[in-house]
């Protein structure tokens, strides 16, 4: 599974640097996870570090 970016993101860059897997890209107009790569911060954080940083909760979980 992976995190998702929502229209809630303001482009601020905050979460860009905290991946782990290098997952986050800037997109047009809002950051875009590659879902290939997003791990969900397992194995490498207790918490998933974009959602951890986000000021406006962009970063959510797919609701399986
Ligand atoms: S949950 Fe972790 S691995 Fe996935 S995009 Fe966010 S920081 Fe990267
Ligand atoms: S931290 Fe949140 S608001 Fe900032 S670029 Fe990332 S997803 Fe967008």
């Amino acid at each position: 599974m992976a995190l998702y970016i929502t229209d809630d993101c303001i482009a601020c860059d905050a979460c860009l640097d905290e991946c782990p897997n290098g997952a986050i890209s800037e997109g047009d107009p809002i950051y875009v996870i590659d879902p290939d790569k997003c791990t969900e911060c397992k194995g490498d954080f207790d918490e998933p570090q974009c959602a951890s940083v986000c000021p406006s909760d962009a970063c959510q979980k797919l609701i399986p």
